[in-house]
């Protein structure tokens, strides 16, 4: 695969490693995404889709195996090496969000610039221009709690793309937000994708939202079980074809 942008090869992660209680979540996962991809991570609950994210983005270490992002391996980073990879390299979009109420919409956005130190004014042009883009620029002063929550959303966008990262993470983003709201955060994501080239991998359990992706990564029991690439589809067919995997899955798990 060309541009590779991230990379795994025998991903184990093992909860309570070591002991009694250990369990393995994700076995020996091997794992490409090239660079301007956008990928939907899909698959039951509790079958390792989080634990996967976690893996491939810092956010937790894996027991064994190798993840690759941008050519570097990040499993053997100090702490203070991984803060400053992800500064460089990562943006992420949770559920909830993760604004800090007690923060303007301008400080939350500026966040990760704040703590790497860049200067005031590179600051205030970075979010500015991104706030204008998403359309959030007249509610910079407010806290969140004082916004709605495809605002906030919004917000959470801009403070992902703040440090201009190759690679969005997202964990279930649309969770909180209504149809419209989750639609419009799709074409959002579809557009950095095709205008700016950056990278998507994203969780999520809506076919329709996994139909905005360019490919379909179903987990099952810690392994990768399916994949669907869109390719030539329309985004009808890619829905129905989406549908029809995440049906024979379960109708599987059913009848085990
Ligand atoms: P999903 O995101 O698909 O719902 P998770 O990645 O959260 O699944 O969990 C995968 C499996 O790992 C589940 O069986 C879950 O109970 C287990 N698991 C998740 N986190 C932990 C943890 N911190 N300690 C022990 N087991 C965990």
């Amino acid at each position: 695969m060309d541009n590779v942008v991230l990379e795994t090869k025998k991903l184990k992660k093992i909860y309570n490693f070591g002991t009694e209680n250990a369990f393995e979540a994700l076995h020996d996962i091997d794992f490409q995404v090239s660079k301007g991809e956008f990928i939907a991570i899909m698959g039951p609950s509790g079958s390792g889709k989080s634990t996967f994210i976690n893996n491939i983005s810092t956010i937790d270490m894996p027991t064994s195996g190798t993840v690759k992002i941008n050519g570097q391996s990040v499993r053997k980073m100090s702490s203070n090496q991984i803060g400053h990879f992800r500064y460089e390299n990562l943006g992420f979009i949770f559920q909830d969000f993760n604004l800090l109420d007690t923060h303007t919409m301008y400080e939350n956005i500026a966040m990760p610039l704040s703590l790497a130190h860049v200067n005031r004014d590179e600051i205030k042009k970075r979010v500015d221009a991104l706030a204008e883009r998403m359309q959030i620029k007249q509610l910079l002063n407010k806290f969140p709690n004082e916004c709605s929550g495809g605002q906030r959303q919004r917000a959470a966008i801009c403070r992902a793309l703040v440090n201009n990262p190759s690679i969005i993470v997202a964990d279930e983003p649309t969770g909180n937000l209504d149809s419209v709201n989750s639609a419009e955060l799709m074409k959002i994501f579809q557009k950095l994708n095709s205008e700016s080239g950056v990278t998507i991998i994203m969780v999520t359990h809506d076919p329709l939202i996994t139909s905005y992706s360019s490919r379909l990564i179903y987990i099952r029991d810690g392994n990768i079980e399916q994949t669907l690439e869109r390719g030539d589809m329309t985004q009808d067919e890619y829905f129905r074809k989406i549908v029809d995997i995440n049906s024979t899955e379960s109708r599987e798990i059913l009848q085990k």
